[in-house]
């Protein structure tokens, strides 16, 4: 058993429709989060300048804003304080989702006319330069078979396959590297992936989106159709791109989690390291998320580079520690509108929950062996 203290954590991302990017939204800063604002300002307390970031709301808000917060929160760094305080802005703020949308636009927009893109051949989808041929070909023939032939299914529902060119990683990896560079020089304040990452980049908002749009469409929406029919893989209509870094001067683990898809897609882009295995413990339904693991579900997965992991976004997971050298890791969560539509109305999850699964299981023997007694006590009352 893997669960740590609190459970199982769900990784939201860019998410839901809203096209807003990521939520930094809670949890990140535990004890502290947990106290309340001030009900009058401590005016004493000269706050930080927020001028020289970029920001969704105005610098003078968060000025304003930090002589309100928790007497514990004034000591730390401006950047968590800046989290901590756009958490509470972005809950309270009266903005409609088209204002959110729009703003998520905007941002993109900032983002793609000063951003100057290192590979720029990276941002169209170049089937032959990225994916290895035995990948290819089993897309191109797209039958049952022949995915069959290039997985691995490591556990039910954990699917592994070569997947990407030593090239196209590398680039991709240099890629990366220059967006943090840039973020760095710039001062510009990104967007991480999701609520549980501090390191990497969403690659939608650096201008990928059509690409990895291609790459759900034709690459893993026909493989989603053969593994994954019962979360709408055949449906799969929108999706969520990032890389996340791991390292000791990067995020170092990740708890255990759900994502916010029906499918991910997981693949490993280098490059030395040690450690960062994942692990899986079972598919589980919002009901189920914390319940016990069984046996048969838990499963070790060391990454390699250019292999490619996807299951589906409720099998619960999370990466060890990295604890030698670097590793990035391209992330690509894949979303049904209609599967979340039907989702509401259907209570039923055992063709896809481990637990409603096992629990159906035990009913159905239950029922079982009362009905082999009601017959063995039917029979012996007819025979004496
Ligand atoms: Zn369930």
């Amino acid at each position: 058993m893997a669960m740590s203290g609190g459970g199982v954590g769900n990784g939201n991302g860019n998410g839901n429709g809203n096209g807003n990017g990521n939520g930094m939204v809670s949890g990140s800063f535990g004890r502290v989060a947990m106290s309340k604002l001030r009900l009058n300002p401590d005016r004493d307390h000269k706050p930080e300048n927020y001028d020289d970031l970029q920001l969704d709301f105005s610098p003078l808000l968060f000025k304003s804003l930090e002589q309100y917060l928790p007497p514990p929160m004034l000591g730390v760094t401006r950047d968590s304080k800046l989290h901590y305080m756009r958490d509470i802005l972005l809950r309270y703020a009266p903005e409609g989702e088209r204002t959110r949308v729009q703003r998520h636009r905007e941002y993109r927009q900032r983002i793609m006319s000063n951003y100057q893109p290192l590979h720029r051949e990276l941002y169209t989808m170049q089937a032959a330069d990225f994916f290895v041929p035995s990948f290819l070909k089993a897309i191109a023939e797209n039958t049952v078979e022949s995915f069959r032939s290039i997985v691995a299914e490591l556990t039910p529902g954990v699917y592994a396959f070569d997947m990407l060119r030593p090239q196209f990683c590398e680039l991709l990896l240099a890629e990366v590297d220059n967006f943090e560079r840039w973020v760095h020089d710039s001062n510009f304040r990104i967007m991480r992936p999701n609520t549980m990452n501090n390191y990497g980049a969403v690659l939608d908002d650096f201008g990928m989106e059509a690409m990895l749009e291609k790459l759900m469409d034709d690459f893993i929406r026909p493989m989603s159709t053969v593994f994954f029919p019962d979360v709408g893989g055949s449906s799969l209509d929108s999706h969520h791109g990032f890389v996340v870094e791991y390292g000791l001067e990067r995020d170092v683990e990740l708890g255990f989690h759900v994502d916010d898809s029906e499918v991910t897609l997981n693949v490993c882009l280098g490059t030395q390291f040690s450690g960062g295995e994942l692990f899986f413990r079972g598919v589980r339904c919002d009901k189920h998320v914390n319940s016990e693991t069984q046996r048969d579900e838990v499963l070790d997965y060391k990454h390699v580079p250019g292999r490619a992991v996807l299951h589906r976004g409720r099998h619960r997971h999370g990466a060890r520690a990295t604890i030698a050298g670097h590793r990035v890791n391209l992330l690509l969560w894949c979303r049904s509108s209609v599967f979340r539509e039907l989702k509401k109305y259907q209570k039923d999850c055992s063709n896809w929950c481990g637990e409603c699964k096992r629990q159906k299981k035990e009913r159905q023997r239950q029922s079982v062996t009362a009905t082999k007694l009601e017959l063995l006590k039917r029979g012996g009352k007819s025979n004496t």
